[in-house]
């Protein structure tokens, strides 16, 4: 059979991976593991709907064989195996063209991000063999087929023979080079290391041949050597176990293992409750904004799994929209296992589970913010602006929820402030909340507008993002202190000067009654204005409608 090419853009990936995408050369049995578990997951999740099928849990499991003579290492599984069909179209094509372009266009940004929400696991096998051969045999299909490759140049399906169901894949291991160590992978207890480091919690057993000592029959001292088959994962998934017995570094390889992100992630939340309703959860909130985050592509949601199962990838209904950017899982043994999606939205059990999850959130994002400014303001700069939109596209709903995680820029410090902090040092006879809204801090302060509100002492919140005035019109007011923009026309200050500026208006009324006429339409009226202090001029809206707000309202489709 002749040899298949890799799809131009394939081959492309392939070589930047190999070369580039993990840190780490050891996470490819991760990688390799974790599709037999998934594999297996199939054929376990196909037996809870398909009465012709039976799951018995000792005919599953994964076995890894290391032959340092021939080189090779195999990872065997019992999992649901591939057609030719699959064999082609799940390794042939390693990314869709659609992430590849986003690539591309990027390419000056740090490729580890991006490439890890691939899906490229399988390939990163080459990263330490130089030949891959895949054998499977898929469930209801007679015959087996035999998938080989060298890397970038293709790879050649053919039949073959396989008695079971499942996959068989070997790897060719290199050579040792100068640079690069290789033996390591062909060592039995280096092998055990590393699967005991990333894949302890697989559900179903791995299994490898290591060599143990026992004492001579009739000796007392003497040791000989012999073969075992051992179970090396302890099988407990990580968020079973105690926080207690669980280090810094176990969530951040959960975190990668599970694809969550390939950054390290700012926090994780590990949620065991015992109620009425019994579940767990590790949730983690991502250091850095996914690629598609703001776009539409982007799917929220937590993978949901009914007592260890997986039964949903993205169940988005666990989280509300502002809090998308959390990744993690939830378990619960009180969910039934093939429920619906449909029957999933109305499940009670279900709605318990989300509400609880979201205050979890919303308090360790609190003490984020008392404890560790620094990091919660990392994460306010990627994800602030998600809140913000909460707050605005909950019509202010969830205003507890969201009101005290939000921050603004401020003239008094130069930083990032809460509306509390703002509230808290506010003088006696502030009455508002003042914002001032513009592209950037340097425009802003630039502004004819903010020059008596701060030559008052008043503290003044920077608008830059578009959604800022549209979410503190949802919000109102906080703590009774209600907004008002610096270039609204009423600020609240002026009254004592009220007079003043009454007489100075009919002296230049000829002057003003001429502006008027010349602008036109382009304004309502021209006043005297006792804001002013170095600026001879400034524009000001009347009614609930910023100047700022009427141009994101003006740029809108409709
Ligand atoms: P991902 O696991 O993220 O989908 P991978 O590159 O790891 O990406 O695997 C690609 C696909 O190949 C899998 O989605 C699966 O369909 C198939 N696959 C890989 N390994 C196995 C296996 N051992 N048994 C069955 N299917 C497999
Ligand atoms: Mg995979």
């Amino acid at each position: 059979m002749a040899k298949k090419q890799f799809k131009a853009e394939s081959k492309r990936l392939l070589e930047m991976m190999i070369n580039s995408i993990y840190s780490q050369k050891e996470i490819f049995l991760r990688e390799l593991i974790s599709n037999a578990s998934d594999a297996i997951d199939k054929i376990y999740y196909k037996a809870l709907t398909d009465d012709s099928l039976r799951f018995d849990k000792d005919s599953y499991f994964i076995k890894v064989d290391a032959d340092k003579e021939n080189r090779t290492l195999k990872i065997a599984d019992t999992g649901i195996g591939m057609t030719k069909e699959e064999l082609e179209n799940n390794l042939g094509t390693i990314a869709k063209s659609g992430s590849l372009a986003f690539k591309s266009e990027n390419e000056a940004k740090d490729g580890h991000d991006i490439i890890g929400q691939f899906g490229v696991g399988f390939y990163s096998a080459f990263m330490v063999a130089d030949e891959l051969t895949v054998i499977s045999k898929a469930l209801g299909s007679d015959e087996a087929y035999k998938w080989e490759s060298k890397g970038a140049d293709g790879y050649k399906i053919e039949p073959c023979d396989k008695d079971s169901v499942g996959t068989e894949i070997t790897l060719k291991i290199k050579e040792n080079t100068e640079d690069e160590q290789y033996d390591e992978y062909l060592d039995e207890y280096r092998l055990k290391a590393i699967i005991k480091k990333y894949s302890d919690f697989i559900r179903y057993p791995i299994k490898m041949e290591v060599t143990s000592s026992k004492l001579k029959e009739g000796s007392e001292n003497e040791y000989e050597e012999f073969k075992e088959e051992q179970t090396i994962n302890s099988m407990v998934p990580i968020w079973r176990k105690n926080k207690s017995e669980l280090t810094p570094e176990d969530y951040d390889n959960f975190y990668q293992e599970k694809r969550y992100g390939f950054d390290k992630p700012l926090k994780h939340i590990h949620i065991k409750v015992d109620g009425t309703v019994r579940y767990n959860a590790i949730l983690f909130i991502p250091e850095n904004i996914p690629f598609d985050y703001y776009s539409k592509e982007f799917e929220k949601g937590l993978e949901l799994y009914s007592n260890g199962v997986l039964i949903m990838e993205k169940c988005s209904d666990l989280l509300p929209d502002y809090f998308s950017f959390v990744k993690g899982m939830v378990d619960s043994e009180d969910l039934s296992l093939n429920i619906s999606r449909e029957i999933l939205q109305q499940d009670k059990q279900l709605k318990f589970i989300a509400k609880n999850i979201k205050s979890k959130i919303k308090r360790e994002l609190e003490s984020l913010l008392k404890d560790d400014r620094e990091k919660y303001e990392k994460f306010y700069n990627s994800f602030g602006r998600q809140l913000k939109f909460g707050v605005y596209n909950d019509f202010g709903q969830d205003k507890d929820v969201l009101q005290d995680l939000i921050m603004f820029y401020s003239s008094k410090e130069k930083k990032l402030v809460t509306l509390d902090e703002y509230v808290s040092r506010m003088p006696e006879d502030q009455k508002y909340i003042y914002y001032a809204t513009g592209d950037s801090i340097e425009r802003i302060d630039k502004l004819p507008q903010t020059e008596l509100v701060a030559e008052k002492g008043y503290e003044i919140l920077y608008f830059t993002d578009d959604v800022d005035e549209f979410a503190i019109k949802m919000l109102m007011n906080y703590k009774e202190k209600e907004f008002k923009s610096v270039s609204s026309g009423d600020l609240g200050i002026e009254e004592e000067s009220e007079k003043q500026s009454e007489s100075e208006e009919k002296e230049s009324k000829e002057l003003f009654d001429y502006m008027k006429e010349v602008l036109a339409d382009k304004v309502k009226s021209v006043r005297a204005s006792k804001r002013l202090k170095s600026h001879p001029v400034c524009l000001t809206a009347e009614g609930e409608v910023s100047i700022e707000m009427e141009k994101v309202l003006n740029a809108m489709p409709n």
